[in-house]
């Protein structure tokens, strides 16, 4: 079946003075309906940068798409226009950011927030603008909902806010949602909440979730399927069970030897050592070399393409079948 979402060799550029930033050089994912994939990388990998240009975000200087292809439902995006945009961003493929306070007006209520949304976008009038704010706070279980409608942002919480954005992005139901770290500014008990949400609307709307983290917890709960992005490119596409199981990239890997276990002593873990590349001064070669413990000559030099590992499955790293079959 063709894929909801097709994302293809997609590369953004940023130019400023100093130079040229390539953000995203080259990622590949797709998305099927019902689907959610997660986007996992370190903070400056990118992740963010390629769903704003899915967004149609990144359409003005210095931000540049220089290469590559999205494909929405067969369609060419980065043919739109900005007006032809419209019909797509908020409506068709919507996204929920990290900072709910600073996405909502504090001198709006959130319920006219919402309903005048869904009143523009939906060219609805204002009775039926005010049911569907009032269903879509019911549906993200703000308590109360009719009666909270005109409560400003200041009067909720960090996690309702968040909620109030997730009901805000979902009005128009979309067939895509993007979440870009949608629970890292809330404490845990509150991020696993908005996450059971996240997965209980994307079941009822049968809708394909993108959802961006630097949590490898978060993926294992919720994703069917991971890209894994370092410095700007897919560096390893799986589905979740494979990709924990037998990663095919040392820095998938590496992640995974990192997270805590209850079951080892403190001692045996074992982070990554190093930082992520300045994205302005990418080494050549891999660029994950100089960080990898199983890098050698060739990867200094030879930047490995994302080979095909298996169905579905694929590694940026020449020495892919080594990795697997450490892990068998
Ligand atoms: Fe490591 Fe080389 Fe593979 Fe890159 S290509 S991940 S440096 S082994
Ligand atoms: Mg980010």
């Amino acid at each position: 079946a063709r894929p909801l979402l097709e994302v293809s060799d997609l590369a953004v550029e940023f130019r400023a003075r100093s130079g040229v930033v390539r953000a995203v050089d080259g990622i590949s994912y797709t998305l099927a309906v019902g689907e959610t994939l997660a986007v996992l990388g370190e903070s400056g990998s990118g992740k963010s940068v390629g769903a704003q240009a899915v967004m149609g975000l990144i359409d003005s200087p210095p931000g540049f798409i220089t290469r590559g292809s999205i494909t929405f439902r067969g369609l060419e995006l980065t043919d739109l226009s900005e007006r032809q945009y419209q019909q797509v961003r908020g409506r068709r493929i919507a996204m929920v950011f990290q900072d709910a306070l600073s996405a909502l007006n504090p001198v709006f209520s959130v319920g006219d927030q919402i309903a005048e949304m869904y009143r523009v976008h939906a060219d609805a009038g204002r009775a039926d603008a005010r049911d569907r704010a009032i269903e879509m706070m019911d549906r993200v279980h703000i308590p109360s909902a009719a009666q909270r409608f005109g409560d400003y942002p200041h009067q909720f919480s960090g996690g309702m806010r968040q909620r109030i954005m997730i009901a805000m992005a979902l009005a128009l139901d979309p067939d895509v949602l993007i979440a870009d770290e949608p629970t890292t500014a809330l404490d845990v008990t509150v991020q696993a909440q908005i996450m059971e949400l996240l997965a209980e609307l994307q079941r009822d709307n049968g809708m394909g979730l993108i959802l961006i983290t630097h949590d490898l917890g978060v993926v294992a709960d919720v994703a069917d399927r991971v890209a894994v992005m370092y410095a700007g490119r897919v560096v390893e596409t799986a589905g979740v069970d494979d990709l924990y199981a037998r990663p095919a990239h040392p820095y998938t890997e590496g992640l995974i030897a990192s997270i805590p276990r209850m079951d080892l002593d403190r001692q045996e873990l074992q982070p990554i050592e190093g930082a992520p590349p300045n994205l302005a001064r990418i080494p050549p070669g891999c660029p994950f070399h100089p960080r990898c413990p199983r890098a050698r000559d060739r990867c200094a030099v030879d930047e490995p393409p994302l080979y095909d590992v298996a169905a579905d499955r694929g590694s940026a790293c020449h020495y892919w079948a080594e990795v697997l079959s450490d892990h068998e």
